[in-house]
């Protein structure tokens, strides 16, 4: 067991010692439709520039502005440009061509008037004085937001909703990414009873592994797979043992601290799953273990309480599983605390907060501590917690801390 609490790694310690010791997943390529929220393994180069054509952005008609400088004002309309279509030529620039939002600029004109400030007359189309008619009006130029081989998206990107509009702008009906983790989550302890048990005066309900699956699920993690097991060696050793050859993370709740009945460290270790940590500086969840398993899988103990599990999954398995898929690590979002508040213990606290919007301090974090670990019921309402350095300590109203959301 580690010693006291001088020598316990921080949280930061902690999620550095996460994120170097994981294992990366393996790669593979998969369909455009699947990838919402993978992570990309390769990087991705734009295909053409973008637009890959000057392209009319009003309807309206495409005509050479220079004639209209030129003191013309009206103009026979000589056909109509679509969206879809080759470009038409322009031949005489006191004509004009009908154009459609989407389509190419036709060749010999150089700017569109929206239908909305024109007059059509016997098909021809009048412009009047004070329209703002210059070269470009309603063109988007070739090329302007993107060039061809532009660098686009790196490796490591998680892919989300305009990420994959670059993806299928690039041509690419799939794409290399990291495979998604195995992921079980283990509750652990006797007092445990299903939702749909029935259940006696001196039991719990299994509760923490609803919350951690709906963590992951909500962050796209969808091979997720539960077990419930005993206070028993025997068979936390066997199951846990087979959870091994199966899953590439193990997620594990209760039996880490100090009771009689604690024996996941130790049949962890029995089963060659190395320690790298046992205990961080924090409250709570202070007793969270970490180990990698004999073929490199990601093992967490997570401590049973409900406030603690849930914390210790946001700030240590949610990064591990980013780490393993190779993601780019995105800077953490700050929110100023809304209200002082006192930490007590020398001990980084994870504090539970609402998201309010303040008329001075603007977005702000409000202290919803709750009645220890335990108390998840004081949960409900906030959206996540902030994290503050070990205590003795008063922090000011407008503290910056970093905020992660449940
Ligand atoms: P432990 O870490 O095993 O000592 O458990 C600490 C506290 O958390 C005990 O009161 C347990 O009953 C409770 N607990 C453990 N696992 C769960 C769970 N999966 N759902 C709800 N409460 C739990
Ligand atoms: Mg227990």
């Amino acid at each position: 067991m580690t010693g006291g609490t001088s020598v316990l790694p921080t949280p930061a310690e902690a999620e550095a010692l996460v994120r170097e010791r994981v294992q990366p997943l393996a790669v593979e390529s998969r369909p455009l439709e699947s990838l919402a929220g993978a992570v990309l393994a390769q990087s991705v180069r734009s295909e053409r520039d973008q637009p890959p054509f000057d392209r009319v952005t009003m309807d309206g008609v495409a005509f050479a502005s220079q004639a209209w400088r030129a003191g013309r004002r009206r103009f026979r309309i000589a056909g109509t440009q679509a969206a879809g279509q080759p470009p038409l030529s322009l031949a005489d620039p006191e004509e004009c061509l009908e154009a459609m939002t989407g389509a190419m600029l036709p060749h010999g004109c150089d700017c569109i008037v929206p239908v909305e400030l024109l007059r059509v007359e016997d098909g021809t189309a009048i412009i009047e004085d004070g329209v703002p008619v210059e070269p470009f009006l309603n063109v988007h130029t070739r090329g302007l937001d993107a060039r061809e081989g532009d660098m686009l998206l790196a490796r490591g990107t998680r892919l989300g909703a305009p990420e994959l509009a670059v993806l299928a702008s690039a041509g690419m009906p799939r794409a290399e990414v990291c495979s998604e983790p195995r992921i079980v989550i283990v509750a652990t302890g006797d007092e445990l009873v299903a939702p749909d048990q029935p259940i006696a005066a001196w039991q719990i309900r299994r509760s923490n592994s609803y919350a951690l699956r709906g963590a992951l699920t909500l962050r796209g993690y969808r091979r997720v797979a539960e077990d419930q097991l005993p206070d028993d060696p025997a068979v936390l050793a066997e199951r846990l043992a087979a959870h091994l050859a199966t899953h590439d993370v193990i997620v594990l709740t209760g039996g880490v601290s100090m009771g009689r009945y604690d024996h996941v460290p130790s049949v962890l270790r029995q089963l060659g799953v190395s320690e790298v940590f046992h205990k961080v500086a924090q409250r709570p969840g202070k007793p969270m273990w970490f180990g990698i398993g004999p073929a490199g899988q990601t093992v967490f103990g997570l401590p049973g309480n409900p406030v603690s599990s849930l914390v210790c999954m946001l700030r240590y398995v949610l990064p591990a599983l980013a780490a393993m898929q190779a993601e780019r690590v995105r800077s953490v979002e700050h929110v100023p605390l809304g209200a002082a508040f006192k930490v007590r213990p020398e001990l980084a606290f994870f504090l539970p907060v609402q998201v309010e919007h303040s008329p001075t301090l603007g977005l702000v974090a409000m202290p919803r501590p709750t009645r220890g670990s335990g108390d998840f019921i004081s949960l409900l309402g906030t959206d996540g917690f902030v994290e503050l350095p070990p205590g003795p300590r008063e922090f000011p109203s407008g503290h910056l801390a970093p905020l992660y959301r449940w």
